[in-house]
């Protein structure tokens, strides 16, 4: 085992470099295991024959959604680890394939949700407009996490004119034949997070987050640029979709933890 600091004065002294990597590495490890594992109640999302969801693999269980529209196909965010793979796979369970794909929506741009942008090349990616310096790779997050993250092992940026991107920087409806899918920006988690309002199901990537100990609530502070936005964006949201008449039924994380947006649950998420 290499040690972490030499002896040469008879003091232990480690370097400081390796000692913030090794600091680095605990806090994401702690952060993915709080993060982790399976699933919850992803059932709830829209199902087959005309949708499906799944979670790519690794202890982030990032969510990938899928759905028929007559407009063609939708991905709502991308995945991580094998999330080429896994979104191949979903296609695959729509009678799909990536040539398919019209539309995708990302809630942001942390690595864990967009493993596949390659495999979607084909469509028009919607985010938020202030989401895509961090995307293509000129801004970097200030969150705990994705900072020493982003220190510690880069991960590949689409380049200029590589994909067709969509910005959108307010409330923004798509109408998708018989679906209109809703675009609601939340900054707070990243700077340019955005939820998505589809066949009734809010996806609300990691402005909302779901653990064991704790369930909903809001994002994360070792995650989140500005935690305190988050909330605020969160409570603006409620009053938005509430003003709109939009009725909605299921919240997803963007880590495939679902719920019935019942009054406790809209309550939970403000905390
Ligand atoms: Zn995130």
């Amino acid at each position: 085992m290499t040690p972490l600091a030499s002896a040469g004065d008879g003091k232990r002294r480690a370097d400081p470099r390796r000692r913030r990597i090794v600091r680095g590495i605990l806090v994401m490890l702690v952060a993915a295991i709080g993060n982790a594992g399976c699933t919850h109640d992803i059932h709830l999302a829209p199902a087959p024959p005309l949708a499906a969801a799944t979670t790519t693999t690794g202890p982030w269980a990032s969510m990938i959604f899928a759905a028929r529209t007559d407009s063609g196909v939708v991905v709502i965010d991308l995945g991580w680890t094998g999330a080429d793979k896994a979104l191949r796979s979903l296609l695959t369970q729509l009678g799909a394939t990536t040539a398919d794909v019209r539309w995708t929506f990302l809630t942001h741009a942390h690595r864990d949700h967009i493993g596949a942008w390659r495999t979607v090349q084909a469509s028009t990616l919607v985010l938020g407009r202030d989401e895509i310096p961090f995307f293509t790779g000129s801004a970097r997050y200030t969150g705990l996490v994705p900072r020493i993250g982003d220190r510690l092992v880069s991960y590949p940026h689409p380049g200029k004119g590589e994909l067709r991107l969509l910005p959108i920087a307010t409330d923004t409806a798509f109408v998708l034949g018989r679906d209109t899918l809703r675009a609601f920006p939340v900054p707070g988690h990243t700077a340019g997070s955005t939820v998505y309002l589809f066949r009734e199901t809010l996806f609300a990537g990691d402005a909302v987050n779901w653990r064991v100990t704790s369930g909903f609530r809001g994002a994360r502070s070792e995650y989140s640029d500005d935690p305190k936005r988050s909330r605020a964006s969160l409570a603006s949201l409620l009053r938005r979709i509430d003003s709109a008449g939009v009725r909605w039924r299921v919240l997803c994380t963007a880590h495939g933890k679902c719920g019935l947006a019942d009054s406790t649950l809209r309550a939970r998420i403000l905390r």
